[in-house]
């Protein structure tokens, strides 16, 4: 068996930020990863991060926490959003110095700052628009820089917990050799970044089934927020694939078919920039009372000219043509809200240590700490993920330095190992892509921008008998190397888990609030539902409780832009 004193899984942003936290605070601490860690999906991030520089206005920490706390729908915890802001400009300037290389002001060469959604002032820093992608890299340098061990290809499929319920590990399959393998830990961080998958179509890469999250349910912790679900107001029809907010950020409209600039209609004061809930259901309600053009309505650059087109979005254009067929520099693009960003996640506090299991933390998209609360700002997650990502490994450095010898069950891997020989001596059954696509189509459906009862428990429905199907599913490759149909079988297992407690917590919550939006229940209501919901898993069924909301110096008020 092997062994380290924390071992990390997941190498996107949380992932690697936390591990050189950790190898900087003096422990052996390695990396755990499906993917190659640039191919992390925080490398297909392009529009920027968030941190109050200042460099152009007087912008400040204490803007980007309210902004950050209204955004939210006043469900985020306000001691941890403090923690996010005050940290944010360290760790932008932190990523400079070890390399990143971040678009600039033109006279004073400083940092250049975009506006974003819901954000007082202009406070994205970014990279063109490939913005993860460069700090994903920067990191990935710094990783390889202090040797961290990478255990690359890696598929984690348990947690590993001692007599004591303490976390001591992770069982992986090692696509490579095809075997199954433990490896031993003090701690364990998660950052196995988010969930879109459980959506079709999604602007998340193939890989994102929030594993960690379904891995740490199963063992008895409870996921926090499970019925907050971003959808981004624009993603290209055809695939899902993502249209950066830095679009809008950069001066880009939003058209109706008849040429009408709507925003003006459900923000009259920010416009195209409210927040993400705010401009998708505005794009909804447009489509549905047939305002649309083929369910999409239009995303306008054309006045930003082709100049700052190439130079500020080039990514985006060739997506467009790639993908819509269109030209930005010379029409609209066709774009409609698309399920991108999940809100909930592992219940971690602000050191990111889940309060359920001694040795287990979790960091990134995968986490809920909760700073996010009902409906994420754009730019605040990557950098949520940088600044918790430290902590978390921070933290768990300093939880390996004081536990003792991890007591790893010898029969770890046993379980994994059977329950892999069961699956694939299996001769007939449901495929798990055919459940997936059902369960991804009824989330699309039924669990979407807007909500209500009737539906979403047709959709909880469909969860439960999508459930009973997998209990027989097939997989057709029986080979030991690179079994992508067995991965992608015990991904649907997970990504099944999740959208049991996505519905379980919709179908619960009777408000609407940020990015859940109920037509039956369609005011917030602060006096009932100003708290989180915890889904456990016990004998097959979710079971919910909640737990309050921690509120520093902002009083909840109407949310309007
Ligand atoms: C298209 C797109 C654009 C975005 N743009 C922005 C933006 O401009 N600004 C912003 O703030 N946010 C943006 N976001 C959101 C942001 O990129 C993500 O929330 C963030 O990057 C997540 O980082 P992460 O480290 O938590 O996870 P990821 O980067 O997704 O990394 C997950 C890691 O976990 C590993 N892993 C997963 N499961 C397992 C397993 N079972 N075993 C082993 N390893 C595993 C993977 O190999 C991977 O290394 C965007 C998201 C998308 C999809």
């Amino acid at each position: 068996m092997r062994e380290h004193d924390v071992v990390v899984v997941g190498a996107g942003l949380a992932g690697m930020r936390a591990a050189i936290a950790a190898h900087e605070a003096g422990v052996d601490v390695a990396l755990v990863t499906k993917l190659h860690p640039v191919r992390s999906h925080s490398g297909a991030a392009q529009g920027g991060i968030n941190a109050a520089l200042g460099n152009e206005t007087e912008d400040s920490t204490d803007n980007h926490t309210f902004d950050t706390v209204k955004g939210a729908d006043y469900i985020g915890d306000q001691d941890a959003i403090e923690i996010l802001c005050e940290r944010a400009p360290l760790e932008v300037y932190q990523l400079e110095h070890w390399g990143a290389v971040f678009s600039r002001q033109e006279d004073s060469g400083k940092i250049a700052q975009r506006p974003f959604g819901g954000a007082g002032f202009p406070r994205t820093c970014y990279a063109a628009d490939l913005t993860g992608l460069v700090i994903l890299h920067t990191l990935y340098t710094v990783c390889v820089k202090y040797d961290i061990p990478t255990y690359e290809e890696w598929f984690v499929t348990d947690l590993v917990t001692d007599d004591s319920g303490n976390a001591v590990g992770v069982v992986a399959y090692d696509m490579i050799h095809g075997k199954i393998e433990t490896i031993g830990a003090k701690a364990v961080v998660m950052a196995t970044g988010g969930a879109g998958r459980v959506y079709r179509p999604s602007t998340n890469a193939h890989a994102s089934t929030g594993d960690a999250m379904s891995l740490a349910l199963r063992k008895g912790v409870p996921l926090k927020d499970m019925e907050f679900m971003q959808f981004h107001p624009t993603t290209l029809a055809a695939n899902g694939v993502l249209v950066t907010e830095g679009a809008r950020g950069e001066g880009g409209y939003l058209l109706n078919k008849d040429g009408d600039r709507f925003m003006s209609k459900y923000a009259p004061n920010k416009l195209e920039l409210a927040s993400r809930d705010v401009v998708s259901r505005a794009e909804a309600t447009e489509i549905q009372e047939g305002r649309g053009i083929d369910g999409c309505v239009l995303l306008d650059l054309r006045h930003l000219g082709r100049d700052r087109i190439m130079e500020r979005l080039p990514q985006i254009r060739e997506l467009a043509i790639a993908f819509a067929g269109t030209d930005p520099i010379e029409e609209p693009i066709p774009i409609r809200p698309g399920a991108h960003y999940h809100m909930g996640g592992v219940h971690v506090d602000n050191w990111g240590a889940a309060p359920h299991m001694p040795g287990l933390f979790a960091a990134g998209e995968c986490s809920c700490v909760s700073v996010h609360g009902a409906n994420r700002l754009g730019g605040n997650s990557l950098l949520e993920a940088v600044v918790f990502g430290a902590r978390a490994g921070e933290a768990s450095a300093a939880y390996a330095q004081e536990a003792p010898a991890p007591k790893v069950p010898t029969n770890a891997a046993d379980e994994t190992q059977a329950r892999i020989e069961e699956l694939l001596s299996r001769e007939n059954g449901p495929r798990q892509a055919e459940i997936r696509d059902e369960l991804a189509t009824v989330m699309q459906e039924k669990v979407g921008v807007f909500r209500e009862d009737a539906t979403l428990r047709e959709a909880k429905a469909t969860v439960d008998n999508l459930r009973q199907q997998f209990q027989g599913v097939v997989v057709d490759d029986k080979g030991k190397t690179f079994n992508t149909d067995l991965i992608h079988t015990i991904e649907t297992g997970y990504l099944l888990d999740l959208a049991d407690c996505m519905v379980t917590g919709a179908i619960a919550r009777h408000e609407s609030r940020g990015a859940h939006s109920r037509t039956d229940f369609p005011d917030r209501d602060d006096e009932n539902w100003m708290k989180h919901t915890l889904a456990y898993l016990d004998d097959g069924e979710i079971r919910l409780d909640y737990s309050p909301v921690t509120m520093t110096k902002y009083e909840p008020q109407v949310r309007s832009y």
